[in-house]
């Protein structure tokens, strides 16, 4: 039997166990009393709340990948993938065109899958527990104006790195780098002013005491200060949120029309604060940073396995050439399963890092404002009004969580001395 394939699948359900396993021990971890430092926060009856929408999106996570799962199976040992080249070599173009049908007919399928699972999380739990802003038509746009944007940008970047990699001998894996870098180092600098607008809207701050207070923070904590949004997040979600985005001169801070609706002004300023310190501490940077030097392992590795004919053989194709070179299209598909433990060592370490600049970021914030209360009441108002689990199991926040509990960040937040 092909070893690949032995531990692709090993693999795949290796992965199930351990999310079925880490999802049932951090529903087993609910705290059915509020913690003392939420107390007033929540009545009873909002606290159940809050735990029957942890149960209820786990129970539907759990059960998506049970579905999921033996899907990915059959369509893997049933040939599916040998079904999809035929096809996309059917067509009758060369290697690199072949590659781009061959890719559109997996994401077809992919996003014909997903769907309904999205459809389901939106329209009934989200909406069961008073989320959900998204109409349909918003729901429709969002998939549409996604599968544009993986067209226009996914498509050429796939065909790029085709190309090298039929054509640029050993340094493939080092020119389709470089080139992928350069994009998304570009896409990251132009998306608030040309991605971002696409799914919402952006307005800047108006004039009032908000606006005021801000000016006034940032003036203080000298920095330049040149875009401040308020974004439509109201569009889809009642949650709340802030973030930082962007390179350069088009950086830009984003608060939720739903955070300024429920917050003062001094917590407004506070989770600026926040986004501020994640500025100063050069967060952005080195997440950057770890990304690109991520993707360069990644693209190191693949172009170890791209020219195996077992992994091919694997997933039912042989490396039968078209258009003078190998289906490496393929091969890139069938290597995003070898590479998915790697990827999830990588996600550990990131998650771990943020978690690191989240204390940071809040101990900048706590450090420059005024009082540090706003910083915490900020956090509490987040967190109630979300829904967020208080008492996560730590083997979750281990694997998945990109920001600390919230108790964990408050009890950091208290801890620190001027
Ligand atoms: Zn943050």
């Amino acid at each position: 039997m092909n070893v690949y394939l032995v531990f692709i699948i090993a693999l795949l359900i290796f992965s199930y166990l351990l999310e079925v396993l880490v999802e049932v021990l951090n529903i087993r971890h609910i705290r059915t009393t509020i913690p003392e430092e939420f107390e007033g926060w929540f009545d009873e009856g909002k606290y159940a709340k809050s735990q029957r929408y942890l149960k209820d999106s786990t129970w539907f996570d759990i059960l998506s990948s049970s579905i999921m799962l033996p899907l990915s199976l059959a369509f893997i040992l049933l040939g599916g993938f040998r079904v999809f080249d035929d096809l996309a070599r059917s067509a009758g173009g060369g290697m690199i065109v072949t590659g781009l049908l061959f890719a559109g007919l997996l994401m077809i399928l992919a996003q014909g899958v997903s769907i309904p699972f999205s459809i389901y999380s939106t329209f009934v739990i989200e909406e069961r527990y008073g989320f959900n802003k998204t109409t349909p038509k918003t729901f429709v746009l969002d998939i549409v104006k996604g599968l544009l944007l993986s067209i226009v940008i996914g498509a050429p970047v796939f065909a790029g790195v085709l190309w090298f990699f039929a054509h640029a001998g050993s340094g493939a894996w080092f020119y389709s780098w470089v080139a992928v870098a350069v994009i998304q180092l570009f896409l990251l600098y132009i998306s608030p002013v040309v991605i971002l607008p696409l799914f919402n809207k952006f307005t800047p701050l108006e004039e009032g005491e908000l606006r005021d207070g801000i000016v006034a923070y940032a003036d203080q904590e000298q920095f330049r200060l040149k875009g401040i949004f308020k974004i439509d997040g109201s569009r889809r979600s009642s949650k709340s949120n802030a973030y930082f985005t962007g390179l350069g001169r088009w950086k830009r801070i984003a608060l939720f029309d739903t955070l300024i609706e429920k917050h003062s002004i001094s917590e407004l300023i506070a989770v600026l604060a926040h986004e501020v310190g994640h500025y100063r501490h050069g967060h952005i940077r080195k997440q950057i940073l770890i990304s690109l030097a991520s993707s360069a392992l990644m693209f190191y590795i693949l172009s170890i396995f791209i020219t195996r004919p077992g992994l091919y053989q694997a997933f039912g194709l042989e490396m039968t050439p078209i258009g003078g070179a190998p289906p490496i299209y393929a091969g890139m598909v069938f290597f995003g399963f070898l590479y998915a433990p790697i990827s999830m060592v990588l996600g550990i370490i990131t998650s771990f890092l943020s978690r690191k600049y989240e204390y940071e970021a809040d101990a900048f914030a706590a450090r420059t404002i005024p009082q540090r209360e706003d910083m915490i009441t900020a956090l509490k108002k987040l967190s109630v009004d979300n829904l967020s689990n208080l008492s996560p199991h730590p083997l979750k926040v281990f694997l998945d969580y990109s920001h600390p509990p919230v108790l964990e960040r408050i009890r950091a937040i208290r801890a620190e001395t001027d």
